[in-house]
């Protein structure tokens, strides 16, 4: 079975149970109104070893910020403001002390950087490998959310940043620590949360739809245009592909977490250039929300037919 295979079996064996309050599965974050006009956002994401990070590549530290860089970037694709964490890991023997210990003050860095609280979690030995599992929780005034089914037809497709680094850099992610690791594999390990630039797109009323971008646009699009019942033409050549990337990489390789929006067209272009005026950095126009249905790949105007496809998990 495949992962949303999975996740979609969950669904179907959880809908009759009450959702008391909460938004189900599907989005970045799960939604839940606290009143006052504010909700509450949750989300959680487990990194394991040999799976999403060896120990020889990546040192502690790096894997501290990593491992809240990650669920910050959730947080912030809702709209939301990150607060709390709650962190649970699962340490072999030899893990247990110094290795924990230089875990802790990155995720106290990457904690202080963005004012979040560590409010909890759990400790355990584990029989083999290092396993992490973090909550973050973000709060956010119930007229900023933004979900994943907010695309309308005719909307913008729009990305904040460029695409395509960390993927350059995975294969390189074995390079000894201590060697000059060069850049790309740098960022695929020190993934930075789009936190400020989520919020402020967050209290934009002309952005309709927002995700971060973790398995790669090819795959998180089609989450949209699922949610919001539309499809989606994408200028192949618009796809802002980084410096070490090509356009394929760009579109198919993940782990970028840059965020990825629709915004109502007319005001597009303003939200754009104030974007660029806030936060020194284009957003990036790939393409259009059509009634669909699905996702056309456009070359010089013209439909290709890609196989392209993002990450798969499990
Ligand atoms: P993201 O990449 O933003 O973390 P995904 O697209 O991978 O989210 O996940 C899709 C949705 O499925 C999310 O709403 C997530 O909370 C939910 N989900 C994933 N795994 C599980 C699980 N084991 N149980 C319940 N919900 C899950
Ligand atoms: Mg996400």
């Amino acid at each position: 079975m495949t992962e949303f295979g999975f996740i979609d079996s969950i669904k179907t064996l959880f809908a009759p149970l009450p959702d008391n309050g909460f938004e189900g599965i599907g989005d970045d974050c799960s939604v839940l109104s606290v009143g006052g006009g504010e909700s509450l956002v949750f989300t959680a994401d487990l990194l394991t070893e040999g799976v999403h990070f060896l120990r020889t590549a990546t040192s502690p530290r790096e894997l501290g910020r990593k491992s809240l860089a990650v669920n910050l970037s959730d947080v912030a694709a809702m709209g939301a403001r990150p607060v709390a964490t709650l962190l649970s890991i699962a340490l072999p023997a030899d893990a247990a002390d110094a290795w924990a210990a230089e875990f802790m003050l990155g995720y106290r860095e990457l904690s202080e950087e963005f004012g979040v609280t560590l409010a909890g979690g759990d400790t355990t030995r584990s029989a083999a490998g290092i396993t992490i599992n973090v909550t973050a929780i973000g709060r956010i005034a119930d007229a900023h959310i933004k979900r994943r089914s907010g695309a309308r037809p005719g909307d913008a497709i729009l990305v904040a940043g460029e695409l395509g680094l960390s993927g350059a850099g995975r294969p390189l992610r074995d390079t000894p620590r201590g060697r000059a690791a060069p850049p790309a594999a740098a960022v695929h390990r020190n993934p930075q949360p789009q936190v400020a630039e989520g919020i402020w797109l967050g209290s934009r009323p002309e952005v309709r739809a927002m995700m971060d971008l973790s398995d790669g646009l090819a795959s998180d699009l089609k989450h949209i245009l699922d949610r919001s019942g539309v499809g989606a033409e994408v200028a192949v050549e618009q796809i802002p592909a980084a410096p070490g990337a090509d356009i394929r990489m760009a579109a198919c390789s993940g782990e970028d977490y840059k965020l990825l929006l629709t915004a109502a067209p007319e005001a597009a272009e303003r939200l754009a250039a104030d974007f660029r005026i806030r936060f020194g950095t284009p957003l990036h126009p790939i393409g259009r929300i059509t009634s669909g249905p699905g996702l056309v790949w456009l070359r010089n105007g013209k439909p290709e037919p890609l196989d392209w496809h993002g990450f798969e998990h499990y």
